[in-house]
């Protein structure tokens, strides 16, 4: 684990995958490792409590609201003034939730270099399932989310900060679907570009049956293991937190170590 530390420290990460895709809970693992952790929506969330009257974040509400991306001339700075923290540049960072669209992405390149980006992989169906029929709950403060598969030991305090758990208001089956068409519009118009710069590395959640995992590694639902259907029909089974944690930090030990 030091030696991985050591090996990440200063390194710039992006994790990108649709809501639901477990960005929150792998920005947890790599903040383990001493990266500093930026969440586009946690900034915009924040602010939008914290400055709630003025123009910028009634105007920012409303696109949360429904799903929609919030415009770049106010989601760009705040992210862009984060990275250039000092805590960013020695420590390095997960950045969480950006770049959404292409100009981001350009905006992000053009101003530094990014040494990895992790895809996480999750099959639609889940993502819906997760979000709204097994309840997802988010923590306030460093945005941990739980659900049914991993529900909190205290049903409003997060396990890990105290931090108050709310169901967010745009976690509805409406805007979910909505979300997620428009991450897949999005991404796909930027994901080539960084595909071709050889950064992106697939962190898949699924596990195929030809596959030989030990249950205690497998996601469960109500003490039985959970199945659920890839995009191409295939029934699938999945990887729990703990497993998907080691299966992030192979990547890791493979590319830095
Ligand atoms: P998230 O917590 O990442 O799911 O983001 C919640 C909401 O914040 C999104 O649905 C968008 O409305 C907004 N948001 C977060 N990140 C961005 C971004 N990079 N660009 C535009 N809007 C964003």
């Amino acid at each position: 684990m030091e030696k991985l530390k050591a090996a990440v420290k200063g390194k710039k990460i992006i994790l990108l995958g649709p809501p639901g895709s477990g960005k929150g809970n792998r920005s947890k693992d790599l903040k383990e490792l001493g990266l500093v952790h930026v969440a586009s929506g946690i900034a915009l969330r924040a602010r939008v409590r914290n400055d709630a009257e003025s123009e910028l974040s009634k105007k920012a509400k409303d696109y949360m609201k429904r799903g929609d991306l919030v415009p770049d001339d106010i989601v760009v700075p705040i992210v862009m003034e984060h990275l250039k923290k000092k805590e960013c540049v020695v420590n390095g960072f997960v950045l969480d939730g950006f770049p959404r669209n292409k100009s981001q992405s350009e905006i992000l390149f053009s101003e530094m270099d990014i040494d990895l980006v992790l895809y996480l992989e999750v099959p639609r169906r889940h993502l819906i399932y997760g979000i709204v029929e097994a309840n997802r709950r988010t923590c306030t403060k460093c945005a941990l989310t739980y659900s049914d598969f991993d529900p909190p030991q205290d049903a409003e305090a997060c396990n890990k900060c105290g931090g108050e758990i709310v169901k967010r208001a745009d976690d509805n089956a409406e805007t979910i679907k909505y979300r997620l068409k428009l991450y897949e519009e999005e991404t796909k118009a930027f994901l080539p570009d960084l595909e071709a710069k050889g950064i992106v590395e697939l962190l898949p959640i699924t596990v195929s049956d030809d596959e030989e995992v030990d249950t205690s590694k497998l996601k469960t639902l109500r003490g039985d293991v959970y199945r659920t259907e890839t995009d191409q029909g295939e029934s699938v089974r999945m990887l729990n937190l703990v497993a998907m944690r080691e299966r992030l930090f192979d990547i890791l030990v493979e590319k830095f170590m």
